[in-house]
């Protein structure tokens, strides 16, 4: 017998995910902030709650998906949060990307009414939540991970425990230093290509696969050369998880000055209005730097 689930945040990545948990014949009950957002899913088989608070009621365990820490607090222990529907027994599994420490103080305050819960985000983007084919990272007690197994099976394919609560955050926060520093070393190659006066195709087709090529540089270098800024993440929610990698290499003592350098280049650019340009739009904060352009050079300045 499958266990009731209940999905709250159906935003870009929690419509996918909800989609696969119905579609693999959990029963489910759905609530959106914005309540239009729900109809999809009803229309396919889910049940709209009227809160967060009222989803767990109805629910064994209740998955949510919003922005940030403080949304996450609100939907968990706010006066209508889960906090105030969950009975004891039950299972929380918060797959946002937010605060590792904040996360520990949540799951203390759910731990008091007797609810447990896994950290849980994600990567792999809207299409990956679409297909099902998230990698996961889960931080929590290894009992409550075998119980939610089923669930993360049906939304990811790199299912990996990485520890204690928390722990899922960080190692997060671990894969999105990885990217911008990509994204930076990226930025920077084509920009010195573009100087150097060669063409970008063929130092794109010289290098892509050597010791030098990354996820970031084969998928996103040829949008950069096309000048397509459509994202797959944009600049504002990376400049969001940059925020959090921050905060928490503040409290933990570790120095990370390209990822403080880059945070503050995509700060640039969200104050010329680029927020919701994908995140390889870094590249022109180092154009407005340098004073010329890499790729087509007719493209007006944005
Ligand atoms: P999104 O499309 O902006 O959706 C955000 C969702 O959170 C919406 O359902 C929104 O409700 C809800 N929400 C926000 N604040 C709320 C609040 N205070 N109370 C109640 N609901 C609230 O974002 P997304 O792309 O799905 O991202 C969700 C999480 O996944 C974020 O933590 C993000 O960093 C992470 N993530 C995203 C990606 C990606 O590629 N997009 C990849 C990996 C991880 P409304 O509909 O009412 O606005």
């Amino acid at each position: 017998m499958l266990e009731r689930v209940g999905f709250i945040g159906l935003g870009i990545m929690g419509r996918g995910m909800a989609g696969n948990l119905l579609t693999a014949g959990f029963p489910l009950s759905v609530w959106n902030r914005t309540a239009a957002r729900m109809d999809e899913l009803v229309s396919a088989g889910a049940t709209a709650g009227k809160s967060p608070a009222d989803v767990a009621a109805h629910s064994d365990v209740i998955v949510t998906c919003v922005s940030d820490t403080p949304d996450v607090e609100a939907v968990l222990l706010g006066p209508d949060g889960v906090i105030n529907g969950a009975r004891p027994g039950s299972l929380v599994i918060d797959m946002s990307t937010i605060s590792p420490q904040a996360t520990e103080a949540i799951a203390g305050q759910l731990a008091q009414k007797g609810i447990a819960m896994l950290d849980a985000p994600v990567s792999g983007g809207a299409e990956g939540a679409a297909r099902g084919t998230l990698s996961i990272m889960i931080g929590g007690a290894a009992e409550d991970v075998a119980r939610a197994m089923p669930l993360f099976e049906a939304m990811g394919k790199t299912i990996t425990h990485v520890g204690g609560t928390g722990s899922g955050q960080t190692v997060k926060l671990v894969n999105q230093i990885l990217v911008v520093g990509n994204t930076l070393a990226m930025s920077e190659a084509l920009l010195f290509a573009q100087a150097g006066g060669v063409d970008l195709q063929k130092a794109f087709d010289a290098v892509s696969k050597g010791a030098g090529g990354s996820w970031m540089f084969t998928n996103r270098a040829p949008q950069i050369i096309a000048r397509d800024w459509r994202p797959g993440f944009t600049v504002d929610l990376q400049q969001k998880d940059l925020r959090l990698v921050l905060a928490a290499a503040d409290q933990l003592g570790a120095p990370l000055l390209g990822t403080g350098t880059v945070f503050n280049l995509y700060r640039t650019l969200q104050s010329r209005g680029l927020g919701a340009e994908g995140n390889h739009a870094l590249i022109k904060a180092l154009e407005h730097l340098a004073g010329f352009e890499v790729g087509a050079a007719d493209e007006p300045e944005a």
